[in-house]
């Protein structure tokens, strides 16, 4: 690691461990992290699934709240989509003409661009090399219509996997890029050679999903507007252990349609939650996805072509990107030293 790369982890793990220490909230991260460390703290393990109910769900990890703004600024700079809208445009749809730097970090996108990329994968535990070329395979069923495109390194990647008792979780898109290296971007709880082909399905595509940028679908406005919020609140403190902010968090919370670049909602969709009729208003479930559907793949090509938009990019992360088309070399280089940059160029304030 370069000494500007030290320098802003160095950084960024002491913002993290104030803005913890001033909030009094625990991270995952760091009980991870410390457990590693051999400082006897553990995460708390997730509670025994009920017999008839879903298995351990996903929770979508979040960024401690001393580090968004400097997340907003990274997701800007690879790729200015990313920025949050001001002016105008911004005044029409009601976002007042002075934001706040949390109002920007949320409105912000976690967006990777538009240009073909490569994400390095490493696994924080010991992980032989068919095991590696499993989960690698199902993250990759992502690239047959993206240009995102994950390879295994033996060095420390931009996406750490751990298989530590943590449940399922994955930062979502370029939030990954703000982890100390020491810690996992995504947790794959207890994967093994003997994890069923159907579990690979539903839970290494649906993470890998969040590492690309995209939030659970069952947030979507509407589908949000057919879950019963009293009953929610009792079938997830059952079947998960969740306070009512938690359920608030992960299954009551709208997402913001603004904020996304979307498909009509999906309940079939590999970003959807099952959920069962006992806690929607009509008393029929949503469905959830088992798989990438043909609506997945769509969007992912859509939103991350194989090949580059043949236009002058403002893609900031090609350097050497004099505002010509963008050349198929230019494409292949924009892989992670581009990103290691950008986090640099960050730090610095550029
Ligand atoms: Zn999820």
């Amino acid at each position: 690691m370069t000494d500007p790369q030290q320098i802003f982890h160095a950084t960024l793990a002491k913002l993290v461990r104030l803005a913890q220490e001033i909030t009094g909230e625990v991270s995952r991260l760091y009980a991870a992290q410390t457990a590693q460390n051999g400082s006897g703290q553990t995460p708390p393990p997730p509670p025994e699934p009920t017999s008839g109910d879903p298995v351990t769900l996903c929770t979508p990890q979040t960024l401690p709240a001393g580090t968004l703004e400097q997340a907003a600024q990274l997701a800007a700079a690879i790729n200015p989509m990313n920025a949050p809208m001001t002016g105008p445009l911004s005044a029409m749809m009601g976002l007042g003409d002075v934001l706040t730097p949390a109002r920007i970090a949320a409105l912000t996108s976690k967006y990777w661009g538009p240009t073909p990329r490569r994400l390095s994968v490493s696994f924080m535990e010991t992980t032989d090399v068919e095991l590696r070329r499993r989960i690698l395979a199902h993250m990759n069923a992502w690239a047959v219509t993206s240009g995102v495109s994950f390879v295994y390194t033996a060095g420390t990647g931009k996406v750490r996997i751990t298989r530590g008792n943590d449940g399922y979780w994955s930062y979502l898109g370029t939030d990954i890029l703000m982890i100390p290296r020491s810690g996992a971007t995504m947790c794959l709880q207890g994967f093994t050679a003997r994890t069923s082909e159907s579990e690979y399905r539903r839970v290494v595509r649906h993470e890998t999903g969040h590492t690309l940028g995209f939030p659970h679908e069952h947030m979507r406005a509407d589908l949000v507007a057919r879950i019963d919020p009293a009953k929610a609140y009792a079938y997830f403190s059952r079947t998960q252990g969740w306070d009512r902010r938690t359920v608030d968090f992960q299954v009551l919370k709208a997402l913001d349609e603004r904020s996304i670049l979307s498909t009509p909602p999906d309940q079939t969709s590999i970003m959807c939650y099952q959920l069962p009729g006992s806690i929607t208003k009509d008393g029929k479930p949503i469905i959830g996805g088992r798989d990438l559907n043909a609506s997945d793949l769509a969007f992912a090509g859509k939103i991350y072509p194989k090949v580059a938009p043949i236009a002058p990019s403002a893609d900031l992360d090609d350097d050497d990107d004099d505002g010509l088309a963008v050349s198929a070399a230019a494409q292949q280089a924009a892989d992670e030293s581009d990103l290691t940059e950008l986090v640099n160029k960050v730090n610095q304030g550029a």
